[in-house]
């Protein structure tokens, strides 16, 4: 923190923001074994903005400097640190993570295309900076939604490849249940330095998850994922709902290739974004959203399956879809 006295508001500057710089009621949006988030207001700003802080984490707060410097639209913006809280000052994004919008909301099909041609738009950009950013956590609870449910990749840059890393890996997987988007190669016991393919697997995982609204590998216990996986079965490709359109084959592709056993045969992002980009214009709804009668927003499609849609996003109760999927022999949740 040595760098911490000459970080002011001066533009070009990093922030350091006090404690005493945010109004006193602190909101905890969430909170896991090493970390908490919090919505907090700035005085200054009038601002709502997101504080996450990490317990003893000094590194991670160093690594911040490099990635606050990194604006683009489809990742998150850092405002600067508060070293006070060892915590990271970012955005605040009003509608959470995508881990909890796919549990809580219906997304129609053109929603779901664009959510994962937006992540890919993110993911490639860190993975464009010379040399790539790797993320290595990239998962839907890191992909977070801002007021009009775009996406912005969080928490990237975070975490580095380093001397005894296999063991921080493992950790993590126990402790967070990161481990469906952890690609087979780094169960062995030396595995090697992860690139860029890690991230373009766990956007595997991430995209079957867009494409079927489920959790991968449901109850089924982690050395089952480990093993099966090791053995090259992924989550069930089946459980992408009936109704979809005929682009979804060519997502599935997509996804089939980003999980690929064998990392060289994975996509860069730069291949993969042209395609999601091209899949999400075709699904694209014309004209503007209007208000339906229900107050929800919804309108016709030129798509059949479309119609009677009415709302971009609705709730429903996925409880008793969950449970009938919990009876069944774990085994079908791979394919
Ligand atoms: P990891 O620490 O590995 O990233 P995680 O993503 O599950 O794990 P957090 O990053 O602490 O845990 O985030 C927990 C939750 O806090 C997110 O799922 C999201 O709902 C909320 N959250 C995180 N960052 C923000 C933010 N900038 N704005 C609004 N909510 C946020
Ligand atoms: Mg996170």
């Amino acid at each position: 923190f040595v760098l911490m006295d000459r970080l002011d508001g001066s533009p070009g500057q990093f922030r350091n923001f006090k404690k005493d710089d945010f109004e006193a009621d602190w909101i905890k949006v969430a909170e896991c074994r090493f970390s908490q988030v919090y919505q907090v207001k700035l005085k200054l700003w009038r601002e709502k903005c997101a504080l996450k802080s990490f317990d003893g984490a000094l590194r991670i707060i160093d690594e911040a400097h490099n990635i606050a410097k990194l604006k683009f639209k489809y990742i998150m913006s850092i405002y600067g640190l508060c070293s006070e809280a060892t915590a990271v000052v970012m955005e605040y994004m009003s509608n959470g993570s995508l881990n909890n919008l796919l549990a809580s909301h219906t997304l129609m099909w053109p929603k779901k295309f664009q959510m994962i041609h937006e992540a890919s738009m993110g993911m490639n950009f860190l993975h464009s900076m010379k040399p790539p950013l790797l993320h290595l956590n990239l998962k839907t609870s890191n992909i977070l939604l801002d007021d009009h449910l775009h996406v912005k990749i969080s928490d990237f840059g975070l975490i580095h490849w380093e001397e005894g890393m296999s063991k921080m890996f493992m950790e993590r997987l126990t402790a967070r249940g990161n481990i469906s988007y952890i690609p087979p190669e780094t169960f062995t016991q030396c595995p090697d330095p992860p690139g860029t393919t890690f991230d373009v697997y766990s956007f595997g995982i991430v995209m079957w998850e867009i494409l079927t609204q489920q959790k991968p590998y449901a109850g089924c216990s982690m050395t089952t994922v480990l093993l099966q996986v090791s053995e090259g079965k992924r989550p069930c490709v089946e459980m992408i709902p009936d109704e979809k359109p005929p682009e979804c084959d060519q997502m599935v592709s997509i996804m089939n290739q980003c999980w690929d056993q064998d990392r060289r045969k994975r996509p860069q992002f730069s291949d993969t974004v042209r395609r999601t980009e091209a899949l999400s214009e075709v699904l694209k709804i014309a004209g503007p959203i209007q208000n339906n009668k229900n107050g929800d927003m919804g309108q016709k499609s030129s798509y059949p399956w479309l119609d009677g849609i009415l709302s971009l996003l609705s709730q429903k109760d996925f409880g008793s879809f969950r449970q009938s999927v919990k009876k069944e022999h774990v085994y079908t949740q791979f394919s």
